[in-house]
């Protein structure tokens, strides 16, 4: 007998018959002899179907209210999905963020998880429960609801599962597995048997929403198992774990695109030591995540400073970047919409050289051209026009010979 975590997405439990399907996974599970603590994501478009309410009443909804709101999406799968399974004659109980005691910070709509009190859970679960826990929400100190960002359920289910030892955590999604691009765009990606932890954070961070950021950071930090897999289908997925030997060998492991990018410009910033520094710090200041930075080459004395944020954050970064050129002497502050992100993503990137400019050479000869660069280690990101994106990524995928059967690794 194991405890295993079950994680399923909105679209995994979109309508009334995928959650007795749910439900029917969840009963076969238990009845294997098997503790079973669900996470459930809300209805298919809930979530953003609530987003649009809130900004068809207000401009700009207090973020608490926010949370409110967002979190009464999970709250009505959770309990359709306890009702289903109990009708299977199983016992079952649905709870949520507070009242498992998932402990969070202040920080509403983005919160971060401080403690989990898996007590109640225990007690469900030594009685032959099943518990059905809602994503993506939690509860401060002082009893206020918040909700961990988007994706946030499989936040969630790695806490749980970290918090109860879970022996495997699975995640139950619309696609069978990791893929090397996202499928939807790349028609011939292919489902990967295995990735590293840092693989799959990268990939992650630089836009394959299958699974949350935040949540692979907490996956590798403690070292939770996770099996990326189909609701809709029993074939196995994608194992996520620490790096195995036979990763080394394959130098790019998948390619990514982040869609939700934006580029600010500072121009004729005067290029002294410090410039930098005060338009950064009144940036974080107001807790925006900046992610490239580009500073041109200065012939008269003075550069232009480029940097991307997530699209959401344009407002509130133009705002500031106004505000702080004026403060450094700068000159206009101009912004571009239509940029996108495509990166390549792998392990074996560290001791290959050659992967930049083949990554360069594959977009040249799409006539895509780059607008600014970043590497990290195991990681390229180009930042693009978002009309050229999706042709990118799929030039990369081919350049990199990610459809080809049999170069990736094996176990
Ligand atoms: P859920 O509702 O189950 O949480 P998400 O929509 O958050 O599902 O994530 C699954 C989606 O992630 C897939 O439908 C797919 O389009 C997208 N995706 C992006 N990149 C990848 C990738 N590399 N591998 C698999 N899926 C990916
Ligand atoms: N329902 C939330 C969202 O759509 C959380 C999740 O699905 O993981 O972002
Ligand atoms: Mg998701």
């Amino acid at each position: 007998m194991a405890l295993i975590v079950q994680k399923y997405g909105g679209s995994s439990v979109a309508d009334p018959e995928r959650i007795r399907r749910v439900a029917q996974r969840v009963v076969k599970t238990r009845k294997a002899g098997h503790q079973v603590v669900v996470v459930v994501s809300a209805l298919g478009d809930t979530t953003d179907n609530l987003l649009d309410l809130a900004a068809q009443v207000s401009k700009n909804p207090p973020e608490r209210e926010l949370d409110m709101l967002l979190s009464t999406g999970e709250q009505v799968s959770a309990a359709l999905l306890a009702m289903a399974i109990g009708s299977h004659g199983m016992k079952a109980i649905s709870l949520n963020g507070p009242q498992v005691g998932i402990v969070t910070d202040r920080a509403h709509t983005q919160a971060r998880i401080q403690a989990v009190n898996v007590d109640r859970i225990h007690r469900a679960l030594s009685k032959g429960t099943i518990v059905i826990v809602t994503g993506f929400q939690g509860m401060t100190p002082d009893q206020e609801i918040t909700t961990l960002g988007r994706g946030g359920s499989d936040l969630t289910a790695v806490a749980l599962a970290k918090a109860l030892s879970a022996k495997i955590c699975e995640i139950y999604t619309d696609v069978e597995g990791v893929y090397t691009a996202d499928p939807r765009i790349v028609p011939n990606a292919r489902k990967l048997p295995t990735i590293s932890y840092d693989e799959m954070l990268e990939l992650a961070s630089l836009g394959a929403q299958v699974m949350q950021a935040r949540s692979m950071e907490m996956a590798k930090k403690y070292e939770v198992p996770l099996h990326v897999r189909s609701s809709f289908s029993r074939r196995t997925g994608t194992i996520i774990s620490k790096e195995v030997k036979a990763m080394e060998e394959v130098v790019v492991s998948g390619v990514s695109l982040q869609k939700d990018e934006a580029k600010v410009t500072i121009c004729d910033v005067p290029d002294r030591p410090g410039i930098a520094a005060t338009i950064f710090t009144r940036i974080s200041d107001v807790n925006i995540n900046v992610d490239m930075i580009v500073q041109n080459i200065s012939r008269t004395g003075f550069t232009d400073v480029s940097f991307t944020v997530g699209r959401l954050q344009l407002g509130k970064a133009l705002k500031v970047a106004r505000r702080v050129a004026a403060e450094v002497k700068a000159g206009r502050v101009a912004h571009d919409e239509g940029v996108a992100k495509v990166s390549v993503v792998g392990l074996g990137m560290r001791s290959r050289s050659g992967i930049a400019a083949k990554m360069f050479q594959a977009l040249a000869k799409e006539s895509v051209n780059i607008d600014m660069i970043s590497t990290s280690e195991i990681k390229i990101s180009c930042i693009i026009r978002k009309d050229q994106a999706a042709r990118a990524v799929k030039a990369l995928h081919d350049a990199f010979g990610l459809d080809k059967l049999g170069v990736r690794r094996k176990r």
